[in-house]
């Protein structure tokens, strides 16, 4: 073995091993106890950053270690490669959505070979290929049939100079970011997934993931969002109409004094038409339409309305209540109509104060005065009813039940459940994804492509530069198509899929990646779903995750699958952060733009003094990012693992830290050494195993410290993952073994040093997989052979801790006595003392002068 440590030489060696073995390609087995560790998959943007390296660190020390832990383990990576990020690129460098896909594809298929993760590549997937999404418009096309899909006219962000729908991340302060044109609400045909009809289950489910954490599972609950409340009915003032109204507060109906409908309400324009409010009306709705939607939900702005010109009546008291359009009231929310209540619902006291609408107080806290409650801000809590008819004098609770059966015996309303989730809306008037197999006939309306005529293959000769739109509307040879009933001309959908349709169903795919006679092999699904650990940023707590939660339930209405949930474990790992940098001239600063005096920062660039700002996320904008590559480059692979490991427990944020990096390089070329100076003389000395009370002193000591790092180490992967104090055991071990001379006498000692070599090198396989295969073959293992070892057991009989008796003497006499483990620290020693009953006796509250601990002999105190 060479005295020195050389990762790029060993790393490069190791992975052709690993690719030209197939040591990770997997089979299905019923023999075999499953694991099916999954990291998110990434957009293939071209490079690897460090966020993505840590998340598949973290999954790849699980994969490997289950792996030793004698499991057949499914471990797969692919790409999730749709998405408008690959049109805006093709379009600023000329080339291809498709161009550039696979050429980044195939950059970071590099960079993942090179941190050495232990994928079984032949599973890869890229959700662009039509192999894969011929699937996903199979499933559209059963959704369709089975009514759980449909088409409704919706808003979208509109850019008319473009001619283009935009994604709200591209409207800037209400601008289309490519031309700079004010950006529009525009009405249009789009595509919903019933994602609504499994809210209750979504919901229900939720309490049911145990291996999730729990911010997770809150936040899908909140977005899912269920309340429970009464629908009422409110006639129109001297129309034929009635609006719908869902309140979570029907004991406050009595105190409702005007009507809030969205700007977007079907009515507005039927009850606005004809009023001298006409004008004013379509003004208002027109403003609100360039609204963007995260102003429009934004809490603390100012509310404003306009009144329509109409009434509506009080279904409790026969009041006339004026109908308003308002800003806040949105469609998606209940039925887009609010029944307010300004004595009870701040919103609508403000709105009430600036409008100077009624309010009229029906619930006050029962030692209150009514004189007294709503005066400066709505009184939301609960308390007696007032100015309520019938309902006067009723506790509020008991209230909402009492008036619900009013309602429903009245037949003006009844008790229902609302959820704030809406609609998937998975329609996309963008050209990189997946087209949705829909013909529409004038005869026959909207046909599904027959299963045969799959998969509808997205064109990839269009031409994307002209003015950003979709280039599939105007290719003809897409669009124009016969209609498979009637057999006449017809035009194709030029919508594609948002690309959370993908995936909503990799993870499936993935079980059997090359079946081509099924959207995957049941079989296959059956044995690996659902996945065991799933990996990935808490960003996707929402959408992708309850996206495939709903879409693993759609599979199973199909009979495809027999469970519901994809993801039994689920861990969210924290992101990779660094300081920023600034410079007064030059803005934020790169690091390699920066150069550090006596730990102060300084601009490259002018010689200035920067400024060091506060530590944040990695990111582009901030210019605080590593580049993972030239740090793989710089000291290899397995000291990049071993930083993202050890900085911080994963589901924290981790600090980027220059020395940590270094730490963990000379922390690696320690071990180095160290098996280097014992591979000679041990290559042919056998493990010792045996009786630990056969030993010498010096050997059992060694051979017990080793049982309880393994411990220690499977405890902290196996239980919490924490990898960091794990790896502090292994560098605590590695202490332990170089203090051990190579010249001793001690007959017991080769056999343990050899035990402890070989444990330290299973331990560190999963996280430092290169180095470790190198010096388990140094010792004289078969070369590759490190990976297939069973992970180490320990036996418990070297977990007991020694024990020593401490005497406690108070003033020199003798008072106590205790066992207590060997080596324990003096501060644990002397609570000890202090807590012993017969020293607190004899010390009698008086005040303690001094305390002397003489380590595993004794406690002095002195009075
Ligand atoms: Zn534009
Ligand atoms: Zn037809
Ligand atoms: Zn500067």
């Amino acid at each position: 073995m060479e005295q020195k440590y050389h990762p790029g030489k060993i790393e490069a060696r190791w992975q052709s091993v690993w690719e030209q073995e197939k040591t990770f390609s997997v089979k299905a087995d019923p023999d075999r106890e499953k694991y099916y560790l999954l990291e998110m998959f990434p957009y293939p943007s071209g490079r690897i950053h460090i966020g993505h390296v840590r998340n598949y660190t973290i999954g790849d020390v699980v994969a490997r270690y289950k792996r030793m832990c004698g499991y057949n383990v499914l471990h797969p990576m692919g790409w999730d490669a749709f998405g408008m990020p690959a049109e805006n690129a093709a379009i600023a460098n000329n080339t291809h959505p498709a161009r550039w896909t696979y050429d980044n594809i195939a950059a970071m298929r590099r960079e993942l070979k090179q941190l050495g993760f232990s994928y079984d590549w032949d599973r890869e997937i890229a959700t662009c290929t039509p192999d894969y999404y011929r699937w996903e418009q199979w499933v559209f096309v059963k959704m369709y049939e089975k009514n759980m899909v449909y088409q409704k006219e919706s808003y979208v962000n509109w850019c008319d100079r473009c001619q283009t729908v935009l994604a709200n991340e591209q409207v800037e302060a209400g601008d289309c970011w490519r031309c700079g044109d004010t950006v529009r609400q525009k009405k249009l045909w789009q595509w919903f997934f019933k994602i609504t009809d499994y809210a209750g289950d979504l919901l229900e489910y939720c309490d049911r993931l145990e291996g999730w954490p729990e911010k997770v599972t809150t936040m899908q609950k909140n977005w899912i969002g269920k309340s429970t409340g009464a629908e009422i009915d409110f006639p129109v003032d001297g129309a034929n109409e009635v609006i719908k109204v869902f309140t979570t507060r029907p004991d406050t109906l009595f105190g409702a004094t005007f009507m809030c409908l969205a700007p977007e309400h079907p009515l507005v324009e039927t009850l606005a038409a004809g009023t001298p409010q006409a004008d004013a009306v379509a003004e208002f709705t027109t403003r609100m339409s360039r609204e963007s939607h995260a102003d429009r939900i934004m809490d603390n702005r100012e509310k404003e309305g306009v009144f329509i010109g109409a009434y509506c009546l009080n279904p409790a008291n026969g009041r006339r209540m004026p109908i308003y359009i308002a800003n806040f009231a949105l469609m998606e929310y209940g039925t887009g109509a609010v029944m307010s209540v300004p004595a009870h619902d701040q919103r609508d006291f403000e709105f009430a104060k600036k409008y100077e609408l009624d309010i009229i107080v029906v619930i006050k806290p029962e030692d209150a005065d009514e004189s007294d409650v709503a005066r400066s801000e709505a009184y939301t809590g609960d308390g007696i009813m007032i100015n309520s008819g019938e309902f006067a004098g009723m506790d509020n609770t008991a209230g909402k039940t009492a008036i619900i059966e009013y309602f429903e015996k009245n037949g003006i309303g009844k008790g229902a459940v609302n959820y704030r989730l809406r609609d998937w809306g998975i329609s996309r008037q963008r050209y990189w994804g997946a087209p949705i197999p829909i013909i529409h006939c004038k005869t026959c309306g909207t046909v599904p492509v027959p299963e045969s005529d799959l998969p509808v293959i997205l064109p990839e000769d269009a031409d994307l530069l002209e003015g950003g739109k979709s280039p599939l509307e105007s290719l003809d040879a897409f669009v124009s198509t016969e209609c498979p009933v009637c057999g006449s001309p017809a035009r194709r959908e030029t919508d594609t899929m948002d690309t959370f349709v993908e995936s909503s169903w990799y993870f499936e795919r993935y079980c059997s990646p090359r079946h081509d006679t099924a959207i995957f092999d049941p079989e296959a699904v059956k044995y690996w779903m659902p996945v065991d650990q799933y990996i990935g940023g808490v960003e996707h707590a929402v959408m992708h995750l309850l996206y495939s939660r709903y879409f693993t339930r759609v599979l199973r209405e199909f009979g495809l699958v027999d469970f519901k949930e994809p993801f039994t474990r689920l861990l969210t790992q924290g992101m990779v952060c660094k300081e920023t940098v600034h410079c007064k001239e030059h803005g934020f600063l790169y690091p390699e733009e920066t150069h550090y005096q006596q730990e102060a920062p300084y601009c490259a660039k002018c010689g200035q003094k920067a400024a060091a700002g506060r530590v944040e996320k990695m990111s582009k904008s901030k210019k605080n990012v590593i580049d993972p590559n030239t740090l793989v480059d710089h000291y290899g692979a397995d000291t990049v693992r071993l930083f993202c490991l050890f900085a911080a427990p994963p589901e924290r944020d981790l600090e980027w830290s220059e020395q940590g990096v270094e730490g963990s390089f000379r922390f690696l070329s320690r071990i180095w050494r160290l098996y280097a100076r014992w591979s000679g003389p041990l290559e042919n000395q056998k493990p010792y195993t045996g009786e630990p009370s056969s030993l010498s002193e010096n050997a059992r000591d060694l051979y017990i410290k080793t049982h309880q790092t393994i411990k220690k180490v499977t405890d902290d992967i196996e239980e919490r993952f924490h990898f960091n104090t794990a790896i502090s055991a292994v560098m605590e071990m590695a202490n332990r073994m170089n203090l051990v001379a190579a010249e001793t006498t001690d007959p017991d000692i080769n056999g343990v040093m050899r035990f402890a070599l070989d444990s330290t090198a299973m331990l560190l396989s999963p996280i430092v997989p290169h180095i470790a295969e190198e010096i388990w073959e140094a010792m004289g293992h078969a070369p590759g052979t490190l990976c297939d070892q069973s992970w180490p057991s320990y036996r418990s009989d070297c977990l007991v801790a020694d024990t020593r008796l401490i005497v406690v003497q108070v003033n020199g006499k003798l008072r106590g006595r205790f066992e207590i483990e060997t080596g324990a620290d003096d501060e644990t020693i002397k609570r000890h003392a202090l807590e012993d009953p017969n020293v607190v006796r004899f010390i009698d509250g008086r005040e303690i002068k001094k305390v002397i601990v003489v380590k595993n002999k004794l406690v002095n105190i002195v009075l």
